[in-house]
């Protein structure tokens, strides 16, 4: 990206954008102005590398999204909290995803007792809490990107604990079978991981391939097949 004008880039990269998808679809715009039923629900990292719908290979529609520095899931937080509702109780998502990634400054920064500095250390305060909790076994790790992956799991499972105990979460895994997942997203390679936490664990190996049967995750313009064969396939409908 020209970093002079990198707004103006971002414009002009629009309009070519918007008339592609309009050349492929003359009606791509007015469906999706006509509504929204996304069936997943992506709580993520603000990081600028883990764009959801982009790293999935779904398409506008298909992703509803709440993203924060270092994808802390507090349930005091009010912003997550009516995202998650939202989604849950109104759109009815079938999955839930918290994502957290490789190379997390938001995870670095919370291994290290050095203050960041204005609201940035109250925020990480949950991270924080999460490394002294498994102080141990962090610091037993010599690598410093691998003790940074190792908290970013952490942190999901933590926050996965947290998904699993929220009312309206509860009452849809009872009424409707949600599935709550953990994963992480490795920006070196661009595959995610499913770390088996929350109710879909052992369903899937990675959201790329699956061992036991196909899976089909069906947005409105896009569909993504987890099968058997291993790679996930995207098909324009
Ligand atoms: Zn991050």
């Amino acid at each position: 990206m020209r970093t002079e004008d990198a707004f103006g880039y971002a414009l002009s990269s629009n309009q070519a954008w918007a008339g592609y998808k309009s050349h492929q679809n003359p009606d791509y715009f007015s469906k999706l102005a006509s509504g929204q039923s996304p069936t997943i629900l992506w709580l993520g990292c603000s990081d600028s590398r883990c764009p959801e719908t982009t790293i999935l290979g779904l398409q506008p529609g298909d992703v509803f999204v709440h993203r924060n520095i270092a994808n802390i899931i507090s349930p005091t937080d009010i912003n997550t909290s009516a995202v998650i509702e939202y989604a849950v109780v109104h759109l009815k998502v079938k999955h839930v995803v918290l994502c957290g990634h490789s190379c997390c400054g938001g995870a670095v920064a919370a291994l290290s007792d050095n203050r960041v500095g204005g609201i940035l250390d109250m925020w990480l305060t949950p991270l924080r809490a999460v490394r002294n909790a498994h102080r141990e076994e962090l610091d037993a790790i010599v690598d410093q990107k691998e003790r940074a992956i190792r908290i970013a799991e952490l942190n999901v499972e933590a926050g996965i604990n947290v998904l699993m105990a929220n009312a309206s979460i509860q009452e849809a895994i009872a009424e409707r079978g949600l599935q709550v997942h953990g994963t992480l997203f490795d920006i070196g390679t661009g595959h995610m991981r499913d770390l088996g936490f929350g109710n879909g664990k052992g369903r899937h190996q990675n959201l790329r391939g699956m061992n036991d049967s196909a899976s089909v995750v069906r947005g409105k313009h896009a569909m993504l097949v987890f099968g058997a064969g291993g790679a996930g396939e995207m098909l324009a409908l």
